[in-house]
């Protein structure tokens, strides 16, 4: 059985226009915290991933920032972080990010958070890894996006290598790290359902 101790999250760089996804956010920052877990994320203060990793640290939580050298001016890397890595590119950060995780979350954001998600799905769908991932998809942020996922299901485009669940649709941020821990540590999501989450399924 393996233990949810650090969780990365990938989320935009921008606090975005709706109040809503920012409040989500913090929720879980100060859900990470509270449980003594470690947020991984990319080491800035900017938008949402520096409302998240305040409250994350407000509420007494470790957190691990990966950011390459030439965002430290743009993305304000946060230098009072307990645990900062300042790296030389994206792709160093992307794998300090992987390496230092047990699963991942993927917020509200932009492409760099597309960018991002895509990787960990797809390194997942080629066994590469075996990090459970969720989805928080607050007030239907993530509806298009699962959409054209659904419809690649559809066209016959999505992969059935894989009988486990590729990852895992939640809506309420608090149900985040017990839907996360409960898969890592074995148990199906169908057998204990946090609430508010859908899982998608391979196959
Ligand atoms: P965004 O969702 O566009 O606000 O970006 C969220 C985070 O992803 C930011 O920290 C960006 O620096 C990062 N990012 C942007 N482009 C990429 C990329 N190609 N690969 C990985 N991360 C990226």
């Amino acid at each position: 059985m393996t233990e949810l101790t650090s969780l990365c999250v990938f989320c935009g760089a921008k606090p975005g226009n709706n109040p809503a996804l920012a409040d989500a956010a913090r929720t879980l920052g100060t859900a990470i915290g509270q449980s003594g877990r470690t947020l991984v994320f990319g080491g800035g203060r900017v938008g949402l991933m520096g409302e998240l990793a305040r409250a994350t640290r407000d509420a007494g939580g470790h957190v691990a920032g990966f950011i390459p050298e030439h965002l430290e001016r743009a993305e304000r890397a946060d230098k009072t972080l307990p645990e900062l890595h300042v790296v030389s590119d994206m792709h160093t950060r992307k794998l300090g990010m992987f390496e230092r995780a047990d699963a991942f979350c993927i917020l509200p954001g932009g492409l760099g958070t597309l960018d991002e998600t895509f990787e960990i799905l797809t390194w997942r769908q080629l066994g590469l890894h075996d990090k459970p991932i969720a989805l928080l998809n607050v007030e239907g942020f993530w509806d298009p996006l699962l959409e054209v996922i659904d419809r690649i299901i559809v066209e016959g485009f999505y992969h059935t290598a894989h009988q486990h669940r590729l990852f895992t649709v939640v809506t309420d941020p608090e149900a985040v790290l017990p839907t996360l821990a409960a898969e890592l540590a074995g148990q199906s999501p169908d057998a204990a359902p946090a609430p508010g989450h859908d899982a998608r399924a391979l196959g």
